[in-house]
């Protein structure tokens, strides 16, 4: 069995990825819910929606999130009647969030409601919260102290960062299954997404970081930057803002605690040696995924480098 931590975007198309190359009943997907929210009224998982989606073959390739081919006659109706609108949500959409609200409002938990629309969408695979208590990213901006959805969708990440903190993480315990996903794999892989706001809350629970540090298995990262810059969105800053470098040796120093392999672009390993600090080995892949030729491509290479680990080397001092 595979476990893969990640979040909404590079994570589903990694994700996409993985279910091409893997049987569907040897991944387990361990997602960031430090995004969520209440929206209308509805409780909304964006990163758990958009790897749901991904698993179904439902998620839109267009936008990166929400369901392919959906409508936004409810959107519209919102705007008439005044509501705000800079979150959106589509039509078909809307059954994911109306089954979550209903089930989590009737005492069930949040890895029961992702499992029921899981299982609703035909998924075989594990995809899983890493927590059924909140979590909740908050980003410190000059614009004063934002959820993590204000910052990204409605201020599209204008605003200059301070600091991160995830709201809840110090109380929250891991999922069930989540700890013991990790402990138990063959390999764990980190996904390429944001290490600060996606990855970041998920090591902000301590039982899922003491996991980590203490499985056998040998553990592979993707990196969301190349060079000096993310792939999309705003990891360089939200890397920055916490003190790492936006660059593959701080992606490093953020999983330093139990990261053995990174993948980068062929153009980093030249400037990979610094990172050795962190004791993290680099290995060049074509990590960018823009067609799903290149995302079963990366899978392979994530599980091809885990495998040539077979264990790992700090395992053998425990
Ligand atoms: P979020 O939940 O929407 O923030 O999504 P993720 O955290 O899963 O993904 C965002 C990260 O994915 C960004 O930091 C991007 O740099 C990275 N990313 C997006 N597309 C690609 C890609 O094709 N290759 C790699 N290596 N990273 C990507």
């Amino acid at each position: 069995m595979i476990a893969v931590l990640t979040g909404g975007t590079g994570g589903a198309k990694f994700v996409l990825g993985l279910s091409h190359v893997l049987p569907a009943e040897e991944l387990v997907v361990i997602v960031n819910t430090g995004d969520d929210l209440v929206w209308w009224g509805l409780r909304v998982s964006p990163d758990l929606d958009s790897i749901t989606y991904a698993l179904a073959g439902i998620l839109s390739r267009e936008r990166g999130w929400g369901v392919d081919g959906d409508t936004f006659h409810c959107r519209d109706a919102m705007a008439r009647l005044g509501e705000s609108v800079w979150f959106q949500l589509g039509d078909r959409d809307l059954a994911t969030h109306l089954t979550r609200t209903r089930l989590l409002s009737h005492g069930h938990s949040l890895s029961e409601a992702t499992g029921e629309i899981a299982r609703g969408l035909s998924i075989r695979s594990a995809v899983l919260p890493m927590s059924d208590s909140p979590v909740e990213t908050r980003v410190l901006t000059d614009r004063g102290e934002l959820s993590f959805q204000e910052y990204f969708v409605r201020e599209r990440f204008r605003p200059a960062v301070e600091r991160v903190r995830f709201v809840g993480a110090e109380s929250a315990r891991p999922a069930p299954g989540v700890t013991e996903a990790i402990r138990s794999a063959e390999a764990v892989l980190v996904a390429p997404s944001n290490p600060i706001t996606s990855i970041g809350p998920i090591l902000a629970i301590s039982g899922i970081a003491d996991a980590l540090a203490s499985t056998n298995a040998p553990v592979v990262a993707v990196s969301p930057i190349v060079g000096s810059a993310a792939v999309s969105g705003p990891a360089g800053d939200l890397m920055q803002a916490q003190g790492l470098s936006v660059s593959t040796s701080g992606v490093a120093q953020a999983y330093r605690e139990f990261l053995d392999v990174l993948l980068v672009a062929p153009k980093d390993t030249a400037s990979a040696a610094p990172s050795n600090a962190w004791g993290v080995q680099f290995r060049a892949a074509n990590i960018l995924m823009r067609t799903d030729h290149e995302k079963s491509s990366l899978a392979r290479e994530a599980l091809a480098a885990a495998r040539s680990i077979k264990r790992r080397a700090r395992s053998a001092t425990v």
